[in-house]
């Protein structure tokens, strides 16, 4: 549209000057050529109208008045007089016609007798007209020309105008009047001033012309900018419109995407993605509270940025003022330590929040090349994303959380009965397919009952802890720890040789029996387990089958005297006694045993 009035306007201006150019060459033309034929029209009618003037007064003068025009007869007396006229008139000559044209009497004397020699006299003055004609002629033709002339040579050109007028009575056309006079002068002077007149009269109209053509012209300007302000505006509105309408598809996307993150680490590959793809005038990085809540683990950066390994909770001005920190904005700002080494360039910290817990942070920069006003265009977006991020996070924390919560026991922090079953199920089914070893150690704390009357519930807790702590150290890979409910716990060693599985069953029982609670300002007394092996598939295919199997040697272990390892079905223990041994290595003589099956 701008493009199109431009042209309107370069050609509205070219056109404006090849018209004011056609006004001033048409009025120079009208200057020129039009005054003669005006003046002229003029001349005419002013001399016809004179000429009536000068019949009546050679009429009149002449005693024997028009009759003079049926005898063809004057006196000397009106000869003398009428000759006088053209001395003392502007009539250079007059001459008296029948009705036939023949002149009768002239003030010239030897017109006398000459018949006019044009039609126009039988015509035109004969029937009763007035006939006018203008002529250019040598001065020297002129009669008397030295005598009337003001101005002008003998030898030059002269304009000279001849009137008949017919004298007529009863309708009767009784002769004519020829009046010959020289208007050179008076036509001049007509012609100046009319000249002159449309000298001043062209001025008056182009000043006219170029006043409404400067306000055509201006008001034009005016609506032609009011256009452009107006069609610029459109453009903008047009491409806010558009760069919305992107960002909320942009973000409508990221959100649908986040929603189905089924882990943290594919969230954090979705937003690497997308924060790239939405604004790519920004480089990030996202940092996620540890368990431990000390510090926050740099997860994910995208776009040339980078994160670190670790950064602690004050580093951050954002996390410490608990709110959203640009960096660059004020005269005086302090750049946060996970940001160094800092250059110029411009940032946002956003503390990702999610159910009014802070659960991470959002970091944004600008990209190299990218200028300040780039960064600031991004910044409303970047705000309704990190709030996007933020709640995503959250959830899969929180589905984390629940399904955490779902198999896992709240004490120790152990896998539950639930999960043991389900991943004892797959485990079988992984052994059956691959042809790999599967083992189920069953343990049970000794006397535990008794253990709680002694030194209360509580500190039964923390050493059920103190045994779980111990059975998730011993686990690598795919085991599985589990407490199956009170003092009763399991082991899922797949993979692992049976001679394995009682070599960490026995160096679990050791470990156990060498922990040392602390409660209050005491020590706990130590504490013992037992514990039942069973192996897939010796003693089962079905995860129940298995599970009985182990229990059944555990009982065996405590009927046994506890502080022992039983095999399923074997009927050969492996035992290790603290008490009875403590002076042998425990190791030998489980080995022993061992050796023995
Ligand atoms: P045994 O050597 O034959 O296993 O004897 P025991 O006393 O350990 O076995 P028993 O099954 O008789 O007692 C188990 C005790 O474990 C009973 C209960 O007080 C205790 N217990 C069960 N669950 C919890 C728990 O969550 N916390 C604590 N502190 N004690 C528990
Ligand atoms: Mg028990
Ligand atoms: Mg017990």
């Amino acid at each position: 549209m701008l493009v199109s009035l431009q042209n309107f306007k370069t050609k509205n201006g070219v056109s404006s000057i090849v018209l004011f150019a056609v006004i001033i060459v048409a009025m120079f033309g009208l200057i020129r050529l039009s005054p003669t034929i005006i003046v002229d029209k003029m001349l005419a009618r002013d001399i016809q109208l004179q000429a009536s003037l000068w019949e009546n007064r050679v009429i009149n003068r002449v005693s024997a008045g028009k009759q003079a025009f049926i005898t063809q007869q004057l006196s000397a007396q009106d000869s003398e007089y009428l000759r006088s006229i053209t001395l003392s008139s502007d009539i250079y000559r007059f001459s008296m016609f029948t009705p036939d044209g023949r002149v009768f009497w002239s003030s010239n004397e030897s017109e006398i007798g000459r018949v006019v020699s044009g039609s126009f006299f039988s015509e035109i003055v004969a029937t009763g007209n007035d006939y006018y004609m203008h002529e250019t002629v040598r001065a020297s033709e002129i009669d008397d020309f030295n005598l009337h002339a003001i101005s002008g040579e003998s030898s030059g050109l002269r304009e000279v105008a001849e009137i008949f007028t017919p004298i007529i009575q009863n309708g009767v056309t009784l002769g004519a009047i020829e009046f010959f006079t020289d208007i050179t002068d008076v036509r001049n002077t007509f012609i100046f001033r009319v000249q002159v007149a449309l000298v001043a009269i062209c001025a008056i109209v182009l000043a006219l012309i170029g006043v409404i053509a400067f306000m055509i012209r201006r008001s034009g300007n005016l609506s032609v900018k009011r256009l452009q302000m107006q069609s610029e505006k459109e453009r903008e509105l047009m491409d806010q419109r558009l760069q919305m309408a992107r960002e909320v598809r942009l973000l409508g996307e990221l959100n649908e995407w986040l929603q189905s993150s089924s882990s943290l680490d594919e969230l954090f590959e979705m937003v690497s993605e997308f924060m790239t793809h939405i604004l790519p005038n920004y480089e990030g990085s996202v940092y996620v509270y540890s368990n431990s809540r000390d510090v926050l683990d740099g997860c994910v950066s995208w776009n040339g940025g980078s994160h670190k390994e670790h950064i602690v909770p004050k580093a951050c001005w954002g996390l410490r003022k608990g709110r959203t920190y640009s960096y660059g904005e004020s005269e005086v700002d302090f750049v946060c330590e996970h940001m160094k080494p800092a250059d110029k360039r411009a940032y946002i910290c956003f503390p990702i929040l999610a159910h009014g817990e802070t659960v991470g942070l959002m970091t944004l920069r600008a990209a190299s090349n990218t200028t300040k006003e780039e960064f600031q265009a991004g910044k409303k977006l970047s705000q309704m994303c990190a709030e996007q991020i933020s709640m995503a996070i959250a959830n899969v924390r929180m589905r984390d959380q629940l399904q955490d919560q779902s198999v896992r026991d709240p004490l120790t922090g152990l896998f539950n009965r639930r999960h043991l079953t389900e991943s004892l199920r797959q485990m079988i089914t992984r052994s059956h397919k691959d042809g790999t070893a599967l083992n189920l150690v069953s343990v049970d704390v000794d006397h535990f009952k008794k253990f709680n009357d002694n030194h209360g519930h509580d500190a039964g807790d923390m050493v059920l802890r103190a045994v779980g702590a111990a059975m998730v150290q011993l686990c690598d890979g795919d085991e599985l720890a589990c407490r199956l409910g009170g003092e009763e716990f399991m082991l899922l060693l797949p993979e692992v040789s049976k001679e394995d599985a009682l070599a960490r069953a026995e160096r679990l029982r050791q470990v156990v029996e060498d922990i040392r609670v602390r409660y209050g300002e005491k020590n706990l007394p130590r504490i013992t387990i037992s514990i039942g092996v069973s192996h897939y598939p010796d003693h089962g295919t079905m995860p129940q089958d298995l599970m009985r199997a182990a229990d059944d040697a555990l009982y065996e272990a405590k009927a046994r005297g506890r502080n022992q390892i039983v095999v399923a079905n074997m009927g050969i223990e492996a035992e290790c006694s603290s008490t009875k041994q403590s002076k042998e290595p425990k190791n030998n003589g489980r080995a022993s045993n061992l050796a023995a099956e």
